[in-house]
């Protein structure tokens, strides 16, 4: 009934092996190891790959893997005892040779194994004839949840409110929306600009001054006796004003975006203060997320049990800081599998150990699997002939527009020419919202410096069907030698069917080079929902057995979020794809890369 169990060390030597079939297991167990183990989601220790369900078992002690692998359609009740039990023998029976590092001697271990599995069948076949039991409550997932994480937080509340902020330097041709009451935001972002090294111009300060009462009566019209004629052409809206005649260039902003998209800094003083708390707790630093470790015993091996608190409170600690629920719960389960059966010396190594294990984790998941090198690519796209294509996506409202001329203006710093392709053929406004930023663009970079017009904006107005507008755009780009082609499509709430399809379809028939999903970091349970279901969408309506999903992920507002940066950790935990740009503001140049590091420092304070 098993088709493989296989015992080997972290450090990939395989210690015993059994095989029931001959089919070759190597690519699921590789899957495995890379997929889960590696990428910091050993909180599910169940893996399918192609027609097998894979499940394992971490040794902390002993630094081994134990991996059972059988047919995806059986159901056995007993692989849970079976792995804990094998492991449990394996060890028992080699631990003097364990210890000792010995790792690629001769381990006869098939009679103990066939035993273990004939006790384990027996064990499932009684437990069949009993009948079921209903659940406790004690049993039951609602038990385990902390009050902590019932309670809903004010700051929570507040994030999700859309922000706006006037900044006169990003041309955003979308209509006024009611100012909000920003000072939070404000003072996020002054906190931001300092540890970016910004000038404080850049930031609006809040009004201090208290509001002057306005008069909101509507008053009546007066119109001026005899001269009637002279309002005409104020109120004439028929005429088209020349294009470029308001246009400024804030010329301070070109030549800073050259070359790789430099990455989000953090300073690095709470870092120090943060090691003193852990090796020497002085009674004013007691309150932090890692006291709760001086209630362990140090040189003990580390049990589930001892664990528990500190894994609730870390739980939390994740949720506070914006990481989705379902995503905490993993990576602290993840901990836990890590670090069970670890021996530990004193209290100091046992709260830098976990607090090490959680950084390691968090610090992996963010860092990309495979290398994103958008200019390289697109200067391999060029040598190709044809223009690298980027597509854009996410629900209304996040910054798509606003990112994608960010994204363009350092396409066009380091040389690139660029074709905006207009497909939000949906919401009022934003073609001219597109066409506002083409012009400024233009403006920054004008056609006698570059000796041909840096970016150019490919429209068909509104209605029309999106894909075929991309597709018209990507010829159009690549019959006029254009590098790159940015496709803005519509904004579509996750759960709209219709739309989603259109998307599949966008995709399918362009096949972009990059499928970027922009979301904000405000959000986050929400940020998580709507990438699961757009991805899911591109692979569900894309009538492919290789589906193009999302590629990679645009965070913006990162300016707006203080230190609750957890949707970063949700959305590459969720997708295991990279955060390619951070969106840092609202001018051409707040455009970030990922600094894991940097993320996960903020995340641990
Ligand atoms: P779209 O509907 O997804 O295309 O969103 P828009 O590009 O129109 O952006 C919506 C609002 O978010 C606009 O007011 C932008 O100025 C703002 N915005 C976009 N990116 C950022 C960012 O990184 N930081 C801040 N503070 N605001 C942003």
């Amino acid at each position: 009934m098993l088709d493989l169990f296989s015992i080997f060390s972290k450090g990939g030597i395989v210690l015993w092996c059994f095989q029931g079939t001959s089919e070759i297991f190597s690519p699921s167990v590789n899957a495995l190891i890379r997929s889960v183990i590696l990428q910091e989601r050993s909180g599910n220790t169940t893996f399918n790959h192609n027609s097998l369900t894979l499940q394992y078992k971490l040794d902390n002690e002993f630094e081994l893997v134990f991996v059972v692998a059988y047919q995806r359609i059986l159901q056995l009740a007993y692989v849970d005892k079976f792995l804990n039990d094998v492991h449990l023998e394996f060890r028992d029976k080699y631990k003097n040779e364990l210890r000792a590092g010995q790792h690629a001697g001769e381990f006869d271990f098939k009679a103990c194994f066939d035993a273990v599995l004939k006790g384990c069948e027996q064990w499932a076949k009684s437990q069949a004839k009993i009948p079921k039991q209903m659940r406790t409550f004690e049993d039951s997932q609602k038990s385990k949840k902390t009050v902590a994480s019932m309670i809903e937080r004010k700051g929570e509340e507040k994030g999700k409110k859309s922000v706006k902020i006037v900044d006169a330097k990003l041309p955003n041709g979308k209509p006024e929306e009611p100012e909000e009451d920003d000072s939070d935001v404000l003072a996020a972002r002054a906190k931001l600009a300092q540890k970016l090294n910004k000038t404080k111009k850049d930031v609006k300060k809040s009004p201090k001054s208290p509001k002057v009462e306005k008069d909101r009566t509507k008053k009546p019209r007066v119109w001026e006796l005899g001269g009637g004629a002279r309002d005409l052409p104020e109120l004439d809206f028929s005429t088209d004003k020349p294009e470029d005649s308001n246009i400024i260039a804030d010329t301070h902003l070109v030549g800073r975006m050259t070359g790789a998209i430099r990455d989000l800094e953090v300073d690095s003083d709470e870092s120090s203060s943060e090691e003193e708390e852990l090796s020497a707790p002085s009674p004013k630093k007691s309150g932090g997320m890692f006291s709760i470790f001086k209630g362990l015993v140090g040189s003990k091996a580390l049990s589930a049990e001892a664990m528990q608190p500190v894994l609730e409170k870390m739980r939390d600690h994740l949720i506070g800081k914006n990481v989705a629920a379902d995503i905490a719960n993993k990576l602290c389960e993840s901990v836990a599998n890590k670090l069970e059966g670890k021996v530990l010396g004193t209290f100091d190594s046992v709260a830098k150990t976990i607090k090490a294990t959680l950084t390691e984790s968090l610090v992996q998941i963010l860092s990309p699997r495979r290398r994103v090198d958008i200019l390289r690519d697109a200067m391999h796209a060029k040598q190709e002939g044809r223009p690298y294509v980027m597509a854009f996506c996410g629900v209304n409202g996040v910054g798509k527009s606003t990112n994608l001329a960010k994204i363009c203006f350092w396409l066009i710093e380091n040389d690139m020419s660029v074709l905006i392709a207009a497909c939000d053929t949906f919401r009022a406004g934003a073609v001219e919202q597109l066409r506002t930023h083409t012009r400024h663009l233009n403006a920054l970079h004008p056609k006698q410096n570059h000796s041909r017009t840096m970016v150019q904006l490919y429209e068909k107005g509104y209605g029309k069907d999106a894909a075929g507008i991309a597709m018209e755009a990507i010829r159009y780009a690549a019959d006029t030698k254009i590098d790159v082609v940015l496709i803005d499509t519509a904004g579509r709430m996750q759960d709209n069917e219709p739309l989603m399809r259109a998307l599949a379809k966008l995709i399918k028939v362009n096949e972009p080079d990059m499928v970027l999903f922009v979301g904000e970091a405000l959000v986050g349970n929400e940020a998580v929902d709507q990438l699961v279901k757009f991805n899911q969408a591109l692979a569900d309506h894309s009538s492919t057995s290789n589906p193009h999903t999302v590629d990679g992920i645009v965070l913006t507002k990162f300016d707006t979020i203080d230190d609750k940066v957890g949707a970063a950790i949700s959305m590459t935990y969720i997708t295991g794809q990279p955060i390619v740009f951070v969106g840092t503001g609202q001018t051409y140049t707040d455009l970030k890369a990922l600094n894991a590091n940097a993320v996960v420092h903020a995340l641990m304070k």
